[in-house]
């Protein structure tokens, strides 16, 4: 007994070795199975936009819908070679046998007219199909039309059903059809790419009406007239067979094309990319995820037509290191992000000690107990201040503060004279964050007081833009559901994050003050030199006697509140526009995977929210979006001016006596705004977001576009008037 079970397991042993050395070969349907969405009897795919870019794959060449594909071409070729030869061979046929004697007039005129028909018909859809996109698109239909046609006349002109009809004897001058059908559907099936639908319907057609045609009206005996089509069945059952492989096949085919594109480029299958009127500018990360993609893709590709397991499983792993190496390199190829969670040589206390004096690292949620988020926190409506301003209707503002989109901050500071005091204050009572943080409603008062006195009375960066910015920010999180998950300290810091991102603006550039080797300049090293100002500011602003609102956080909320702060505000730089464009865009296109949990992506989603929220105007309703445009543009002028008065070259869009505002704003909208606003918006994924933002953010770069259509046909009228005035004058 044991003697046996030992041979069992060397059976067992060698046939595993036998295994690994022959290799197994795998069958391809069984190893690239996968879900497609069609509908197996018809054999079409579920979704019409996916079924029409099939046919269009079939008829056109690969991104040229106007040129016919060199196979549709061929088919077409062979199918018409096959149909002129046989109508011209019958003609002749026929002919011939009428000189001779043999042909009746009734079926040479018959057969005369039909074909005559039939070739026209053919020709004619050639014709359309050559001359028009739409007919093309309609191809197969059309060929049914011709087919049918054809058919009819063969089952109709087959020698046996006119002998009936004409009680006469037709047998020994014309053919018998049977044969020709066969060849006529085959052709068929190769002119509308092996359509199984059309197929069957087609055959069944042919066979069951010349079958009952025969069987009604031919004094053949029946027994006869079944053999004869037995064998034409079983030909095209077989065919029927055939086709519906062929055609699954190349539907799973143009299926698997369809994944790798989309895995290659998730914006292009969003039918996004055909539409842009600008450039992608990328960032070399970008690039090197792109690079990383292709790589992966070749990989897939080449694993799906290797039939080696060893070889198979090796380049599946090499798929796997390769998305590890792309989630590196959109991670900054985290460098500085040290692993000690792997590490066994290092005990608890020894992580915080490396992670509190060697990594930029404050302790996480659950090492502290998880906070409170939005989502639990009960919204009041607030009452004070707000009414000591006797104003009915400034409740119903404040209210939409971070709820309407289109929300006027000017009306607020008309009837009160301030903006940040108002708005923030307004949400510190919604959200009860004097009581959460128990701050002493005095130093709230006084915080946002000073932070707006702070803001200069420039034309565009002065308090109301701060104000709006942070309603801007509110709603893009609430309408979302993103503000769900942050928790008071995240909505606390976010909120000054927005109301100081723009504190003591000087109405100049970072470029002007660094060329101009201003104090400020000095001081931050020409690195986001405004930026960082502003950040030292606000907490400057909340360090004085009596403002300090985060006086009573502890130590560990208090660095996280500063690190989301400070993050958010250096991101405002334009300067840096196309890195964090590219590294957001990374995250959460290339990768997917941003995730509100972790801190680290927590502030990277609502520092990018208030890039966009900054800019947030070029996406307001027109009358809004024009005023803080001619605001921007009066600073920038002012600028302008001091260039020239410093004998300094003037900046671009600075010179109030030749910028054409509509071509700037154009340009801005479309170079940077709009490509913005796509990644932030289909990260946000909210119909009511993407429909009052996107597509007021289009309709304002219509606006710009037409003034500048305008101004360049003004100015084209003006120079062919004065050249014509100057030939008069000759
Ligand atoms: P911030 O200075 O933080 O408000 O950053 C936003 C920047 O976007 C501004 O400094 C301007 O340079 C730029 N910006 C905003 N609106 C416009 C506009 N309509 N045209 C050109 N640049 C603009
Ligand atoms: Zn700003």
């Amino acid at each position: 007994m044991n003697k046996s079970k030992i041979e069992g397991e060397a059976d067992i042993h060698i046939s595993k070795q036998s295994k690994s050395i022959i290799y197994s070969v795998l069958e391809h349907e069984n190893c690239e199975n996968q879900r497609i969405p069609i509908n197996p009897n018809v054999l079409t795919f579920r979704d019409s936009v996916l079924e029409y870019r099939y046919s269009l794959s079939l008829l056109c060449q690969k991104g040229n819908n106007q040129d016919k594909s060199k196979e549709f071409k061929n088919n077409l070729l062979m199918f018409y070679i096959f149909l002129t030869s046989y109508i011209v061979i019958t003609i002749t046929t026929s002919l011939l046998l009428y000189n001779e004697g043999n042909q009746k007039d009734e079926l040479l005129i018959t057969r005369l007219i039909i074909l005559g028909v039939i070739l026209f018909l053919g020709y004619s859809i050639a014709y359309l199909i050559f001359k028009s996109n739409k007919f093309l698109m309609k191809s197969k239909e059309l060929f049914v039309v011709l087919s049918f046609a054809l058919i009819s006349y063969l089952v109709i002109c087959d020698e046996r059903v006119l002998s009936a009809i004409f009680s006469k004897d037709y047998e020994k001058n014309s053919q018998n059809h049977t044969l020709i059908l066969a060849c006529f559907l085959v052709m068929i099936r190769i002119v509308v790419f092996d359509s199984f639908f059309l197929f069957v319907v087609l055959t069944t057609l042919t066979l069951t009406s010349s079958i009952a045609l025969l069987l009604a009206l031919s004094t053949l005996s029946p027994f006869a007239i079944l053999s004869d089509y037995l064998v034409l069945f079983i030909f095209l059952l077989l065919q029927t067979i055939d086709c519906h492989q062929v055609e699954y096949r190349a539907r799973q085919l143009f299926w698997r094309r369809e994944q790798e594109e989309e895995a290659l480029d998730p914006m292009a299958s969003q039918g996004e990319e055909s539409d842009k009127a600008y450039a992608q500018i990328n960032t070399e990360v970008e690039l090197l995820l792109q690079a990383c993609d292709k790589i992966k893709q070749n990989i897939k590709q080449a694993a799906a037509v290797i039939m080696y397991k060893d070889v198979k499983t090796k380049l599946k792993t090499a798929q796997t290191e390769i998305e590890k190496v792309k989630r590196g390199i959109a991670h900054g190829l985290a460098m500085h992000d040290v692993k000690l969670d792997g590490n066994g040589e290092l005990d608890e206390d020894d992580k915080v000690f490396i992670s509190e004096y060697c990594m930029d690292k404050i302790s996480s949620d659950k090492a502290r107990g998880r906070h409170q988020t939005m989502g639990d926190v009960r919204e009041i409506s607030p009452s004070f201040p707000f009414s000591t301003y006797g104003v009915a209707e400034l409740d119903s503002v404040l209210f939409s503060v971070g709820k309407n989109w289109n929300f006027d901050i000017w009306f607020v500071y008309q009837v009160t004279g301030h903006s940040i005091f108002i708005v923030g204050k307004y949400l510190f009572e919604k959200w009860s964050l004097s009581t959460t943080f128990s701050i002493p409603e005095d130093t709230v008062d006084r915080f946002f007081q000073t932070l707006e006195k702070n803001y200069h009375q420039n034309p565009y960066h002065n308090a109301c833009h701060a104000a709006d910015v942070l309603h801007t920010l509110l709603y893009f999180l609430s309408t979302s559901d993103v503000i769900k998950n942050l928790n008071p300290i995240d909505i606390i810091s976010l909120i000054v994050a927005c109301l100081g991102h723009d504190v003591g603006h000087p109405a100049l550039t970072n470029r002007f003050l660094i060329n101009n080797r201003d104090e400020l300049a000095f001081q931050y090293n020409d690195n986001s030199v405004l930026e960082n100002m502003h950040i030292a500011k606000t907490y400057s602003i909340m360090n004085k006697q009596g403002c300090n609102i985060f006086e009573n956080l502890d130590a560990d909320d208090w660095s996280k509140s500063r690190k989301l702060i400070i993050q958010m505000i250096l991101e405002t730089d334009m300067m840096k526009h196309f890195e964090i464009l590219g590294r957001f865009r990374a995250r959460a296109v290339n990768l997917a995977d941003l995730a509100l949990e972790n801190q680290d992506d927590k502030i990277l989603i609502l520092s990018m929210g208030l890039k966009c929220a900054d800019i947030g105007h070029s996406s307001k309703i027109l009358e809004l979006h024009e005023k803080w445009t001619s605001l921007v543009c009066e600073e920038f002028f002012r600028q302008g001016d001091l260039e020239k008065q410093r004998k300094q070259q003037v900046s671009m869009y600075c010179d109030r006596d030749t910028t054409e505002v509509p071509k700037s704003q154009s340009g801005f909208i479309k170079n940077i705004c709009m490509p913005l606003y796509e990644v932030w918006c289909s990260y946000l994924n909210n119909e009511e977001i993407n429909k009052v933002c996107l597509e007021q953010l289009k309709k304002n770069l219509s606006f710009w576009d037409e003034k500048v259509k305008v101004r360049r046909s003004t100015a084209l009228n003006v120079d062919n008037s004065v050249s014509a005035n100057g030939n008069d004058k000759k």
